[in-house]
């Protein structure tokens, strides 16, 4: 069985999740599925950034303890994985014993070979990048991500040896570790500007990991953070790591490229691990054209819509809406559009319609067919299997916006089909089409199910509940997707609508 690796970034804890971090999880979480669906040994990671300053500074500023701020939050993160229904395996905190331990090993393993030695920083700092920034990336004398002043700043630190891995990293990069291709050019036009050595402990600070080599700095957040990708399979003796590592996936947002592109290589490669096979930069949500944050108080939370709307009508509109990889937009308004179109519209109607139909012509069971002659049904049944060979390749190019339109184009002639079919004529002038109408359209119907399913996990249940079928994921759902594997006679069980729809 081929393995899966795939993770997300974690997330700081100054504040609860807002719909951006629901967003990178929701495309983890169809990616894992996807996976899953072709039969693949997935092990999907994800989890809370805990030790930065950052959690620090905002707990103080709440005036509470910092662990316990942190576990409040953390909690609410865990919280929103299950609300969104994402079927991640683990979870972790980096303030967890597991974590601690393998963040001090990978630090001194890089200090033995040579790759850490101390120093004096002096510098532009940005506390909302936990980093120091150079004068070259200022904008407007801000940092360009948080439009805040940096300090500057000047003390005793570690530094790890990022320089001399400038070369094996631009090798890397032109061999294509990152997509896609516009933000690895970034990332490699910076990396031929040269690498500075890199600043890897704080002094003199409460919050966040004992450096194993010195009582009086903590560990950064890059030796940190970034190994919870490592430590979460407990390297290097955890059966976890011997099965998953390398990651096939690290999924992360463009404002934290650098630091997986460049820096997460190098602790790599000087540790002598394995590197990941690919880094996704996915874009971000943006809410009327601007960046989310606290300061311009635009911050969506994802729990009121999930509450409001249901966890698959935000997983479908954020992946239809958002072209994998670049930004995109938020509203309710065209969340709503959305419901009341796609789902409520398409979707909706095409099962309501058909299993209506079922119940009223055929006393509740799927028909029998004569399958000497199905030419009436044969251009259906080419447009479906044709749907499908598409969507796979999208899939495979995590082209989810295409890949979701292809399946509705496929939901939408199935709608045309019963205009243009004419059933409610049949019924009189030629039972034998309309059983077959009937059948293509409950097979149809029957491959949209799975086809979502990556997608609207919940969403694909409730359409098969009431198709009679099981519900349950097969691992072989993907050989599920043959025409005319729909058993004669099968029981359907209408309920109400899935997605009525919304009154603007
Ligand atoms: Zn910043």
């Amino acid at each position: 069985m081929k393995k899966f690796y795939i993770t997300t970034a974690i997330d700081y804890v100054n504040a609860p999740p807002h719909i951006g971090h629901a967003y990178e999880k929701v495309c983890a979480d169809t990616i894992a599925r996807w996976h899953r669906m072709k039969n693949e040994d997935v092990y999907f990671l994800t989890g809370t950034d805990e030790n930065a300053q950052k959690n620090a500074q905002a707990a103080r500023e709440a005036g509470v303890d910092v662990k316990k701020f942190v576990d409040g939050n953390s909690k609410k993160f865990i919280e929103l994985a299950k609300l969104l229904n994402l079927s991640n395996n683990d979870f972790i905190r980096t303030t967890e014993k597991r974590h601690v331990k393998v963040s001090q090993l990978i630090f001194k393993k890089l200090y033995d070979k040579g790759d850490i030695y101390k120093g004096n920083y002096s510098g532009y700092y940005c506390e909302g990048c936990e980093a120091f920034i150079t004068e070259k990336e200022l904008e407007e004398g801000k940092c360009p991500e948080h439009h805040i002043k940096p300090k500057v700043l000047k003390e005793e630190t570690y530094f790890f040896k990022l320089s001399k891995y400038g070369k094996i990293i631009l090798k890397l990069l032109e061999e294509g570790l990152v997509e896609p291709e516009s933000r690895r050019n970034e990332i490699i036009n910076r990396v031929k500007g040269g690498l500075n050595d890199l600043s890897v402990t704080r002094k003199n600070v409460d919050w966040g990991i004992q450096v194993p080599i010195d009582q009086g700095h903590k560990i950064y957040v890059w030796i940190d953070a970034l190994v919870n990708y490592i430590s979460a399979l407990e390297y290097p003796d955890g059966e976890l790591f011997k099965k998953y590592w390398p990651a096939d996936i690290h999924l992360i947002g463009k404002g934290i490229n650098w630091f997986h592109s460049v820096i997460w290589p190098a602790i790599l490669i000087s540790c002598e691990i394995e590197l990941p096979k690919k880094i996704f930069v996915h874009g971000y949500v943006n809410i009327k054209g601007q960046k989310i944050s606290k300061s311009l108080k635009n911050v969506v939370d994802p729990v009121k819509l999930i509450d409001k709307y249901g966890a698959d009508t935000l997983r479908y509109f954020l992946l239809r809406e958002i072209p994998f990889g670049e930004d995109g937009n938020f509203s309710q308004d065209s969340l709503v559009t959305r419901f009341n179109s796609d789902l409520a519209n398409d979707l909706g109607n095409l099962l309501n319609r058909t299993l209506t139909m079922i119940e009223k012509y055929f006393d509740g069971r799927l028909p029998e067919i004569d399958r000497s002659d199905l030419s009436e049904i044969e251009n259906l049944k080419s447009k479906t299997l044709d749907t499908c060979e598409q969507i796979f390749k999208k899939m495979d190019a995590l082209d989810f916006n295409s890949a979701l339109k292809r399946i509705w184009q496929l939901i939408n002639s199935a709608n045309k089909f019963i205009e243009e079919s004419k059933p409610w004529v049949l019924v009189k002038q030629d039972p034998d089409k309309l059983r077959k109408v009937i059948y293509a359209l409950y097979e149809i119907l029957r491959f949209v199910s799975i086809l979502i399913w990556p997608f609207m996990p919940s969403t694909s249940d409730r359409i098969r509940r009431q198709m009679g079928i099981s519900r349950k994921v097969k691992e072989d759902f993907l050989a599920r997707l043959t025409w005319g594997l729909s058993q004669p006679k099968t029981k359907i069980s209408k309920e109400k609508p899935i997605f009525p729809r919304i009154k603007v």
